[in-house]
């Protein structure tokens, strides 16, 4: 599933785009703003940004948003700079795609320049929507900030790293692995936390987090999707790892090593 990490993927994909002019907009309609092919083609692309796990592609008087849900993925010109296992069974189905852009000034091909292609159509595609409420990003994370971010929170740790307003860009694969590095358990409360605890979890997402991108994604941390299958041993101290429901999402620690 898309998390922030993807969406920093795809953003540094889509800076192919900057310079081009958009040709034309084809949208589904039931997940996407209608008035995206309307006023999108003419436009040129300024530039591509990431918010979280939102992309913002900007021209100069609209700002076309790309939002994922649980499935989806992003082509450019042709190529998919992730390809996941979801899809390999699959291979690349154009029924899926909710939204296609056409760009003059491209290889000369008619590839669209971009594809969203979502089999589940449970992200969108939103024009000058307002990303005012979402809370510090993911890749800038520091100790300060998620202080600030967390203060006067008593939710579970897990269930308000989730929250975008408060960490915008975590999904719930990061969200483990920052929390299997920094030794706190997902179900320990916010106001529980101590200063170094909370030192631990910002220095967790500063460290690992770029590590687990230039790996290639969410999927690429110690707790990744085969691990949290099979429900092994922890790979620090051997502890049988423990799956666990927390604010209805799956939660996988180690009762071991994280406190
Ligand atoms: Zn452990």
């Amino acid at each position: 599933m898309p998390e922030g990490l993807e969406a920093e993927i795809w953003r540094s994909a889509l800076d192919a785009l900057v310079g081009r002019t958009i040709t034309d907009v084809w949208i589904d309609d039931r997940v996407a703003d209608p008035g995206l092919a309307v006023v999108l083609p003419g436009s040129p692309v300024e530039r591509i940004e990431r918010c979280g796990k939102v992309i913002r592609i900007h021209t100069p008087d609209h700002v076309l948003g790309l939002h994922f849900g649980m499935t989806g993925r992003v082509i450019v010109d042709g190529v998919a700079p992730i390809e996941s296992l979801e899809y390999a069974s699959d291979k690349d189905r154009p029924a899926w795609d909710r939204l296609r852009l056409g760009t003059a000034g491209a290889t000369g091909t008619d590839i669209p320049a971009l594809r969203v292609n979502d089999p589940r159509r449970l992200g969108r595609s939103s024009l000058d929507a307002d990303l005012d409420h979402l809370g510090v990003d993911i890749l800038s994370v520091d100790t300060d900030l998620l202080a600030v971010a967390l203060d006067g929170r008593r939710a579970a740790i897990k269930t308000v790293l989730l929250d975008q307003t408060v960490v915008a860009g975590l999904g719930n694969l990061c969200a483990d692995e920052v929390l299997w590095w920094s030794g706190v358990a997902p179900q320990r409360s916010v106001d529980s936390l101590t200063e170094p605890e909370v030192d631990s979890i910002a220095s967790a997402i500063a460290v690992r987090l770029p590590i687990m991108l230039r790996r290639g994604g969410s999927t690429m941390g110690e707790l990744n999707p085969t691990r949290r299958q099979a429900l092994g041993s922890c790979p620090r101290d051997l502890a049988p790892l423990q799956r666990a429901t927390i604010g209805g999402r799956t939660a996988v620690w180690c009762p071991g090593h994280q406190q």
